[in-house]
């Protein structure tokens, strides 16, 4: 039986600002995502519950003391400043550390900012704090054995979220606090990542783990976001050598190729033999989707959904992008059907 976590906070998060090619767009991660999911869930006959307040705790277990603090008080620092605009955006980053941390709320943007598509507003902090709400929600039901399969429908997306840095429109890591919080439950955690992008915050945070197996299927850096990181030769650090496995794709991958790769990934997987497995549930590897990442139909996510159908150990789901774009909503419905409950 599949269950559904969704919280209505995240429209208190409403990015505007982005800088695509040196031009200054909207921002694609906007609250209508999450209406699209929402509303698809629904059609499917699917209940939605909202989360629990678990608190800081959880979260503070992978994201650090001062980036919990930033988050926090940014927005009101940044607002005290004279001239400033509506939303906290960085225009100075240390770069390649080592370097000191900054007392000024304009260098403490840069320091935990990676970029520009984190704008963060007056509502900012309450709707990723939701966001990691839902994620630990799904988390518990697993956990307490109330549910085999749980979706935990947040936004914003987190994956690309370190653990003191923000970037591509996410700020907790929803994916690795949800992780995090299974194993204290279950030994040993896979996480697959089907979302278009590298998820290059989930890997940064357990690269130096073994008991947490992370595997990424994404458009090849080398074209694409998050350019540093996602290359196949990042197989782990130290313990966690050997637990970190990428495989990236040429930009404009279509189905039959998607899913042989996805295939490569659930043998590893399977390998590893997790306690549970975490999927991180981008739908913006859709041929529809505003950033054209790749071409995936909606039957490549039912192929998605039906490989994972037979999958006997918990499974959550936590959704990270997907855009605004015709196909969104059947996207998810295609592989929710497929997966079964
Ligand atoms: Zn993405």
């Amino acid at each position: 039986m599949l269950e559904v976590i969704a919280a209505e906070e995240h429209r208190l998060h409403d990015p505007q600002f982005f800088l695509v090619r040196g031009q200054i767009r909207p921002s694609a991660e906007q609250p209508e995502r999450a209406r699209i999911l929402e509303r698809a869930v629904r059609d499917l006959g699917l209940s939605v519950r909202v989360p629990n307040d678990w608190g800081l705790g959880p979260i503070a277990s992978v994201h650090s003391p001062e980036y919990l603090d930033f988050l926090q008080h940014a927005w009101a620092q940044w607002q005290s400043l004279p001239g400033a605009g509506a939303e906290v955006i960085p225009n100075i980053h240390p770069q390649r550390r080592p370097a000191s941390y900054p007392r000024s709320i304009v260098g403490r943007a840069g320091w935990h900012q990676a970029d520009t598509a984190c704008p963060m507003g007056p509502g900012t902090w309450r709707g990723v704090l939701a966001a990691a709400q839902v994620a630990l929600e799904a988390a518990h039901s697993l956990a307490s054995g109330a549910y085999q399969r749980s979706y935990a429908l947040c936004r914003p997306p987190g994956h690309h979220a370190f653990s003191d840095m923000a970037g591509g429109f996410c700020f907790l890591n929803n994916t690795a606090i949800a992780t995090e919080q299974l194993l204290k439950l279950f030994p040993r955690a896979a996480i697959l990542d089907v979302d278009v992008h590298h998820g290059n915050g989930t890997q940064s945070i357990f690269y130096r783990r073994s008991d947490v197996f992370t595997v990424s299927v994404h458009a090849d850096p080398h074209d694409f976001y998050p350019f540093f990181w996602g290359h196949a030769q990042e197989r782990g650090e130290d313990a966690g050598e050997g637990f970190n496995f990428n495989i990236p794709l040429p930009l404009g991958t279509d189905d039959s190729p998607w899913l042989a790769a996805i295939d490569r990934a659930l043998d590893r997987i399977a390998l590893y033999a997790p306690d549970v497995l975490v999927v991180a549930l981008g739908l913006d590897a859709a041929r529809s989707d505003p950033l054209q990442g790749m071409r995936i139909s909606p039957e490549g996510f039912a192929a998605l959904g039906e490989r994972l159908r037979g999958w006997q150990k918990p499974l959550l789901l936590v959704q990270e992008g997907g855009y605004l774009g015709p196909e969104l909503a059947s996207n998810l419905k295609a592989f929710l059907s497929a997966l079964g409950d």
